[in-house]
């Protein structure tokens, strides 16, 4: 695991951080630029290292994958470089485990390949995201097809993607946690419409790097494209959204760590009244605050990733990191924005881009309220039963 984090992180000083600019103008240039430095990462062995090789990835777990896409998260480009950009993650993940193999065999092997890509579709404008149990998107049988009618937006990715899952009601009258589906819809199927991409702090270009919003019109596929057994939908996103959650969390130690390098770099070169910024009480406090909670934060999502690796959803740790994380990945890139005075609001430095695309990160996956309910909502549940919380 040393030595391949040690070789990520050349492979991200020589390829990555140099084309970083570059590949951000997501022109056509752009793109041909990433499909070479894909094949570089196919070829040195860094592709796909969140899935194991029986899906085409190189990946062996949770736990060393920490230490890999942490390296990965420094950069904003760097997930499609390795080929773990979500959502196509998640979709991977949820194809991998609940797919058949004809699914399988069609979609992800060529979406780990980064072939073609992905969206996952549960978010509706007219109703809560934070509580999917509301979803109105319909599927209704019609012979060996389902017909999908739905509204869909903030499907990230949408624009350009060869597939859809889609979260819709297959049985209205089961109970709320079984009336779901998830259902996978090529995305050249009559009746998919993306209305538009929705320009969004921090994400304006296009792509990959799209919220979009879509209709599905009396939309038609095979009951054969059904992920698991129709009324599974809502156990797979739970599925889904837990690895998720903590992938996210992993790029954020990035991000705060780049962030942190950065604003200690400034604090020791920046001179003002007399001397560094370094030498400040307030700029040292940052810097303690920053060093403490980045490193709460990566010892909170070790532990989360020890739990799913042997097995277990590590609701409450994966939860319990995902609205701290958030929160701690805002403030330190705050505060490097900071120290860096009017030079850390220009494109100069990653920062103004970073802290963009951070706000989001409060409520992608879930905002911090649910994530605060779910830990508080167990903790409580286990000293109902009398039983004290035990943080192992
Ligand atoms: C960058 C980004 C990418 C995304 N990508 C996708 C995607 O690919 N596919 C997809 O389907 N969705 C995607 N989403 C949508 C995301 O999952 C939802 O935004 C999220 O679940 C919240 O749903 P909502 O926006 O409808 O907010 P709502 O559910 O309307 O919640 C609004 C606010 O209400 C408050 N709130 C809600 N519940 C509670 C509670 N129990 N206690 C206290 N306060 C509460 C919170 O402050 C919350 O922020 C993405 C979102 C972002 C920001």
């Amino acid at each position: 695991m040393h030595e391949r984090r040690e070789r990520l992180a050349a492979f991200m000083e020589a390829e990555v951080y140099p084309n970083e600019r570059a590949l951000a103008r997501e022109d056509d240039a752009a793109e041909a630029l990433m499909r070479e430095l894909q094949g570089k990462a196919k070829a040195a062995r860094l592709w796909a290292m969140f899935i194991g090789p029986d899906a085409g990835g190189t990946g062996t777990g949770f736990l060393p994958y920490v230490y890999l896409n942490e390296v990965i998260g420094r950069s904003l480009v760097a997930p499609r470089v390795f080929g773990c950009q979500a959502p196509d993650t998640g979709n991977a993940e949820i194809l991998h485990e609940f797919g058949t193999p004809e699914q399988k065999a069609r979609w992800l092997r060529p979406l780990v390949a980064a072939e073609i890509r992905s969206f996952f579709a549960m978010t509706e404008p007219e109703v809560s995201g934070a509580d999917p149990r509301g979803l109105r998107a319909r599927a209704e049988r019609s012979g060996d097809d389902w017909v999908i009618n739905a509204h869909k937006w903030f499907s990230s990715g949408a624009e350009g993607a060869a597939f859809a899952i889609v979260m819709a009601v297959t049985d209205p009258d089961a109970p709320p946690h079984e009336r779901l589906s998830q259902i996978i819809v090529p995305a050249d199927t009559p009746g998919l419409e993306i209305v538009r991409a929705i320009p969004t702090l921090g994400h304006r270009g296009r792509g990959w790097n799209t919220h979009c919003e879509v209709r599905f019109t009396n939309v038609r596929v095979p009951i054969a494209n059904t992920l698991g057994r129709p009324g599974d939908g809502f156990r797979i996103a739970q599925k889904r959204l837990g690895p998720g959650r903590i992938h996210h969390v992993m790029r954020w130690l990035g991000q705060m760590q780049r962030a942190f390098d950065l604003m200690c770099d400034r604090a020791l070169t920046r001179e003002a009244f007399g001397s560094a910024l370094a030498d400040k009480q307030t700029i040292q406090n940052w810097i303690a605050d920053s060093a403490a909670e980045i490193q709460a934060c990566r010892l909170l999502t070790l532990q989360a990733a020890h739990r799913l690796d042997e097995g277990d959803e590590a609701r409450v740790e994966i939860s319990l990191v995902k609205f701290y994380a958030a929160r701690v990945l805002h403030d330190v890139i705050d505060r490097a924005i900071q120290v860096h005075g009017a030079l850390g609001l220009t494109d100069e430095t990653p920062l103004s881009a970073m802290y963009l695309v951070a706000r989001g990160m409060r409520l992608v996956d879930g905002p911090d309220e649910v994530h605060r309910m779910v830990v508080s909502r167990d903790i409580l549940r286990s000293y109902r039963a009398g039983r004290a919380w035990e943080f192992l």
